[in-house]
């Protein structure tokens, strides 16, 4: 298998150098050169674990590794450490140690940059630079927490993280990582973290320095390709409690931010999984939604803070992978549109794009509709859901309101709901006016009886360790700080 570049340069590029690089040397992403047809291969094996799942995908795209080493690595990633449940349509994503669907990548993602950097002779300690929405970041920091060679530094928006996500954040134990709050929303710091992988002179200096930067954010093919598996797994799970016959069609629900999650069920479906309609779930800042209706994709609107903060974006970067697979692979297109992107703040698809994306079906979800939905599956159907899941449940009952489909489906259910207990509580109407996101944690699950996770059990009286700010200008300082001070702490 081999990786090319979105936007052309670069070709051929074996699946270790991918993985290492992060984002191509022209500023495109890394796709595989082609899919290989993985469900004729899994078909008659419903019963297969997570793992075996796992090994199947990764060892199509990640071939600069052996089977061993591949194994190894997956059991090193998983076991014992996340799982996948399904229930009712909704497949849980968030059984894993932050409590959210990024672990499902970030906790491989060290393995296989670790081995990555051993097959290249890469002598270099390689700096992770991970803007967050809020979930990347605490996933980041706890795959790569101590791992020989690397270093993590995460940026989040000061004020667009829940307290929670902010909490697990700053409390972060290990040597080798920092956490730095900035003034400016996601945006603001995905922006900084990519002008900081373009300045090529930068990252001259920070080799000198015996420094190489890699990325976390899905981007990164090496993040990517992990989240194909629950897909498969998920749909043979169906399989399994006879919901639905092998090769039937299923329609797959995905709360969206960055578009990495839905991609991923793309490249599922590129690889034979039956799907018939991706459904693109967005809130208050919906536009995906309106590009999946009109074909413009236009960023030029305020950011929203909502109650779903891990998708409060107005650039997916991970579109761009989208684009180039239904334009049918045309480089130059997508430089074009890319470049129209940043230049003015909005692109129109052609035709053949459009037609490319006749699967998709966007959609968004107000504030109102999400606290609607979180109290109707919970009184209704005893079920606790988070306001990132709800968002994509409100969109999937406007989806079967407009067309009446009534295709077996799969919702990604992305976060717990303790990840943002304040939301939750409002909107089962409890009351947690004068107490904390802790305490309102104790309260929610004395009423609902849902197990809180470990990891977010005794999160508040963890030491808060790095209290850093940094102006969305200065990203660069930051991380100098941090690579020269390694033991300062802040
Ligand atoms: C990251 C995240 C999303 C969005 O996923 P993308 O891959 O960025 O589209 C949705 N829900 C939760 C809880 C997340 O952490």
């Amino acid at each position: 298998m081999r990786f090319i570049s979105t936007r052309g340069v670069e070709k051929w590029i074996p699946s270790s150098q991918a993985i290492i690089n992060g984002i191509s040397k022209d500023g495109g992403l890394c796709v595989p050169v082609s899919f290989p047809n993985l469900f004729e291969k899994i078909k008659e094996k419903i019963d297969m674990t997570y793992e075996e799942v796992a090994f199947e995908v990764i060892k199509e795209f990640f071939t600069d590794f052996s089977n061993e080493e591949i194994k190894d690595a997956i059991s090193k990633a998983y076991e014992n450490r996340f799982k996948v449940v399904e229930k009712n349509g909704f497949l849980e994503l968030y059984h894993g140690p932050t409590s959210a669907f990024k672990d499902a990548a970030l906790l491989f993602l060290p393995q296989i940059m670790s081995l990555a950097k051993k097959k290249l002779n890469i002598n270099e300690e390689i700096v992770i630079l991970a803007a967050t929405s809020g979930d990347t970041g605490k996933a980041a920091l706890e795959g790569f927490k101590d791992v020989e060679g690397f270093r993590v530094m995460v940026y989040y928006p000061k004020e667009g993280v829940s307290p929670v996500q902010e909490m697990q954040m700053v409390t972060q134990e290990g040597r080798n990582v920092r956490v730095v709050g900035i003034k400016g929303n996601f945006d603001d710091a995905q922006r900084g973290v990519k002008e900081i992988f373009g300045d090529n002179e930068f990252k001259e200096e920070l080799l000198k320095m015996n420094y190489r930067l890699s990325s976390a954010n899905s981007i990164n093919i090496g993040r990517l390709i992990p989240q194909i598996i629950y897909y498969f797994y998920g749909y043979l799970k169906l399989v399994n409690k006879q919901q639905i016959k092998i090769g039937d069609k299923i329609n797959i629900v995905v709360p969206t931010g960055n578009f990495g999650n839905i991609l991923a069920a793309y490249y599922a479906r590129e690889m034979g999984l039956p799907v018939a309609k991706f459904i693109c779930a967005s809130n208050e800042n919906n536009v995906l939604s309106d590009f999946f209706n009109k074909g413009v994709y236009d960023k030029r609107r305020d950011l929203i803070l909502t109650e779903s903060p891990s998708m409060d974006i107005l650039v997916s970067s991970n579109l761009e992978r989208l684009l180039f697979e239904a334009s049918g692979r045309d480089a130059n297109e997508i430089k074009d549109l890319m470049k129209e992107l940043s230049d003015n703040g909005v692109y129109t698809v052609n035709e053949k794009i459009k037609k490319g994306l006749k699967d998709f079906y966007g959609n968004y979800a107000k504030n109102e509709e999400v606290y609607n939905a979180i109290n109707y599956l919970y009184n209704e159907e005893g079920y606790l859901v988070d306001t990132h899941t709800a968002v994509a449940y409100v969109v999937l009952n406007k989806y079967i309101r407009d067309t009446e489909d009534t295709t077996p489906y799969l919702i990604a259910s992305t976060a717990s709901p303790y990840k943002f207990p304040r939301s939750i509580s409002n909107a089962l109407k409890m009351e947690v006016n004068n107490i904390d996101d802790f305490e309102v944690i104790e309260k929610l699950y004395n009423f609902s009886k849902v197990e809180v996770p470990n990891n977010l059990k005794g999160l508040n009286n963890k030491e808060i360790i790095y209290n850093f700010i940094s102006e969305t200008n200065d990203l660069k300082n930051a991380l100098l700080s941090f690579l020269g001070d390694s033991n300062d702490k802040g």
